[in-house]
């Protein structure tokens, strides 16, 4: 990991524009890149973090940048151990400089929600953490990497950013971290809010918070992940219709410490997926999340058995749920209830 300050002089020798006016004290802004198709051009080179901010001179107006390159990989390499050195570093930059007033990540959007839920739950503090990716690459025409980062900026530092959780900037519109999916694989709207809609948006001249998120996060997050080294397995089955038992069998016999089931609207599943309802309440949990993007699977943990109903959560957010419960408990009636918290 390089840290890396950007430098000022030489940006206000190319933009004088930008030297601020005497006296003003600007927020200071903690950039961490970590590589995707915004630090991208399309020959799939990559660019460095430094040059990926100063692309956007403008945020000169609004912030002190510091920029520090935590990776520059695709999102797509992102890994349950590189998010704990993610929350563990930002942990002890924010111990080196408390008056941060925001971390910026930038982050490719294939498991950007991933990344975005995981520290969601894991940053224990209330300084705004928000995540910001493109769909286009620096070098294509309207490239969206640029304005994104811009506003994801502003969101920080706006004074209603703080207790809001995580949050993902991305084509004006301002998500929490456990109510975004990716929903197009290549247009700029890519990333929308589920059913309990955006917190806000963000205008040229304005940032403009319309709600809070009503579930448990950051500063009222139980779980401390800052001295583990790894995070508990869990794997992910995805129903379809047939599903073969031997399937269920296979990832059962994983050394997975619980199960994420991907399942039809309603928590309904396959006859092959089925059995899991006769599993003793001693087993390993088991997940069951609905794969629809829109409303949930109602109702609670089915008693003397080890399923666990993820509410409204995707299944690959109730994954990263699942191993942050495992790290606390194995009892299903109780990581029952941190689906219902968090
Ligand atoms: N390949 C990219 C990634 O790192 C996709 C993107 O950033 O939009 O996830």
């Amino acid at each position: 990991m390089h840290k890396h300050k950007i430098c000022l002089l030489l940006l206000i020798c190319l933009y004088p524009g930008l030297l601020p006016a005497q006296n003003t004290v600007k927020p200071k802004v903690l950039i961490i890149t970590t590589g995707g198709t915004i630090a991208s051009v399309t020959d799939s080179s990559s660019i460095e973090g430094p040059e990926l901010i100063r692309a956007v001179p403008q945020l000169l107006k609004y912030a002190d940048i510091e920029v520090e390159e935590f990776s520059n990989i695709g999102s797509s390499r992102m890994t349950p151990d590189l998010w704990l050195k993610l929350v563990q570093r930002i942990g002890i930059l924010l111990e080196e400089s408390p008056d941060t007033k925001c971390i910026v990540i930038t982050h490719g959007t294939d498991t950007m929600e991933e990344t975005a839920f995981f520290l969601n739950l894991t940053h224990t503090r209330n300084t705004p953490i928000v995540l910001v990716g493109s769909m286009r690459t620096s070098d294509e025409i309207s490239a969206d990497g640029p304005a994104n980062l811009l506003n994801a900026v502003r969101v920080g530092i706006s004074e209603e950013a703080r207790d809001k959780g995580v949050m993902v900037v991305m084509n004006d519109n301002i998500s929490a971290a456990r109510d975004l999916r990716k929903a197009h694989n290549r247009r700029v709207d890519a990333f929308q809010a589920t059913d309990r809609g955006y917190l806000g948006f963000v205008d040229p001249g304005k940032v403009t918070f319309y709600q809070s998120p009503s579930k448990s996060h950051t500063v009222n997050s139980e779980f401390n992940v800052y001295a583990l080294d790894s995070l508990p397995p869990v794997d992910i089955v995805q129903d379809f219709a047939g599903f073969d038992p031997d399937i269920l069998d296979y990832f059962i016999n994983r050394p997975n410490q619980g199960l994420v089931v991907s399942s039809f609207a309603g928590g309904r599943v396959s006859k092959g997926v089925a059995p899991i309802i006769k599993l003793p309440v001693e087993h390993k949990p088991i997940v069951v999340s609905s794969s629809i993007k829109g409303g949930r699977i109602m109702g609670s943990n089915p008693p003397g058995t080890p399923i666990i109903v993820a509410n409204d959560l995707s299944a690959n957010k109730a994954r990263i749920l699942l191993m942050l419960a495992l790290t606390k408990t194995t009892d299903i009636a109780q990581i029952q209830t941190y689906f219902h918290r968090y």
